[in-house]
């Protein structure tokens, strides 16, 4: 007796049904024969693991339910921030981020990963709350947690320390901020450092101002190659190719590629500079994924949770309403946001862990226009209501 039989699932463009057993996937055929405790009609709808959402900061959304958003610049808004982090508990980044984590599971998101502010104003708070939610929310939604210097690493004598500890107790990564307190370079070496000898990956917020004085994506290439750190780290943003003559973008370009950067593009920044140029990112073949970003805070008073509103941002934003086009934001959701996030085993295949997504919607366009929420979420073989 089977636990769970889709019948009819458009996977890829192929109609099969599924067979799951003990949170596993027990087979995939044109049509399997056998009894189940729980039998979904597909009916030919999208069905993928679930969506891929490579970038947030889950210990900071939903400030707004504390304080009203407020008009400022970006230092400002930072200054906001950073005052209400001192007064940060356990209990209440638990509160906040268990209210967006449930969201995204209920958006069909199944991999998410979050940078968590690491300093002297919040010291780990963050990273214990969030590697706790990790750990709950683990058979419904993976998360990565990064320990993140937001404010810099040389600041104020503490962050450099607590960085490390966060990966003792068990962060996934260490993320760092190219342009902040102006450490630049410094700080590049350090965050690399740290990654290597803990044998994590990287996360840089990277030339995030779109600035041409905060350009450091020819440094952190060069690095990256030195250090024999290849395909290790992801630059999120990188709006500073959006100020780039042609001939220098195309030298941008050839940075990602010797250095197999992994690129992480967050559409909301629109609101306050350019976006890097995804579709001639798109065509170096390196992975390159989408990502919600600040939710409700004072970066982003309307971020949802939901990566597909992302995507719908970006197919605007920059044109990607051909087939090929919506293909591919499509998969930068799904399959090229799991290769941004390393994750090895994505994908619906026998003998695979029985998460399953079907979507409310025939074809991947539908997915994007009518912003499609889930039919059906099996979660480590458990239908979940
Ligand atoms: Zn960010």
């Amino acid at each position: 007796m089977l636990d769970v039989l889709i019948r009819k699932a458009n996977v890829n463009g192929a109609l099969v049904d599924i067979a799951i057993k003990d949170g596993v996937v027990v087979d995939i055929d044109n049509q399997i024969y056998g009894d189940a405790t729980v039998v979904f009609d597909a009916k030919k709808r999208v069905t993928i693991p679930g969506f891929v959402d490579c970038h947030t900061h889950l210990d900071k959304c939903l400030l707004n339910e504390q304080q009203p958003y407020q008009e400022g610049t970006g230092p400002q808004k930072g200054a906001l921030t950073y005052e209400m982090k001192k007064n940060f508990t356990v209990d209440d980044i638990t509160v906040r981020a268990e209210k967006m984590i449930k969201r995204a599971i209920k958006a069909g998101t199944l991999h998410w990963r979050t940078n968590v502010d690491v300093d002297g104003s919040v010291g780990l708070k963050g990273v214990e709350a969030l590697l706790k939610l990790k750990k709950k929310y683990e058979n419904e939604i993976h998360l990565q947690v990064a320990a993140f210097a937001q404010e810099g690493v040389f600041w104020d004598g503490q962050t450099e320390v607590l960085l490390e500890e966060a990966l003792k107790m068990g962060a996934d990564l260490v993320g760092g901020h190219t342009i902040a307190k102006g450490e630049g370079e410094k700080h590049i070496d350090f965050i690399l450092d740290l990654a290597q000898k803990y044998s994590v990956e990287a996360d840089f917020h990277l030339d995030e101002s779109g600035n041409r004085e905060h350009y450091l994506l020819p440094y952190l290439s060069k690095k990256i190659v030195e250090k024999n750190l290849q395909g290790k780290v992801n630059g999120i943003h990188l709006c500073t190719l959006s100020a780039l003559s042609p001939e220098e973008l195309d030298e941008a370009i050839n940075y990602i590629e010797v250095a197999q950067l992994r690129v992480t593009v967050a559409p909301t920044a629109i609101s306050t500079r350019n976006i890097a140029p995804v579709k001639r990112l798109l065509k170096t073949g390196l992975p390159v994924g989408l990502a919600s970003d600040n939710m409700r805070d004072f970066f982003n008073p309307l971020g949802s949770g939901d990566v597909k509103q992302v995507a719908l941002l970006l197919s605007y934003l920059q044109r990607f309403f051909l087939q090929e086009e919506v293909d591919q934001v499509f998969k930068m959701i799904t399959n090229e946001g799991a290769k941004v996030l390393s994750i090895k085993d994505y994908g619906i295949k026998i003998g695979g862990k029985a998460d399953i997504t079907v979507l409310e919607a025939l074809t991947f366009n539908e997915v994007i226009a009518y912003q499609s929420q889930p039919a059906l979420l099996v979660r480590a073989g458990v239908v979940f209501e």
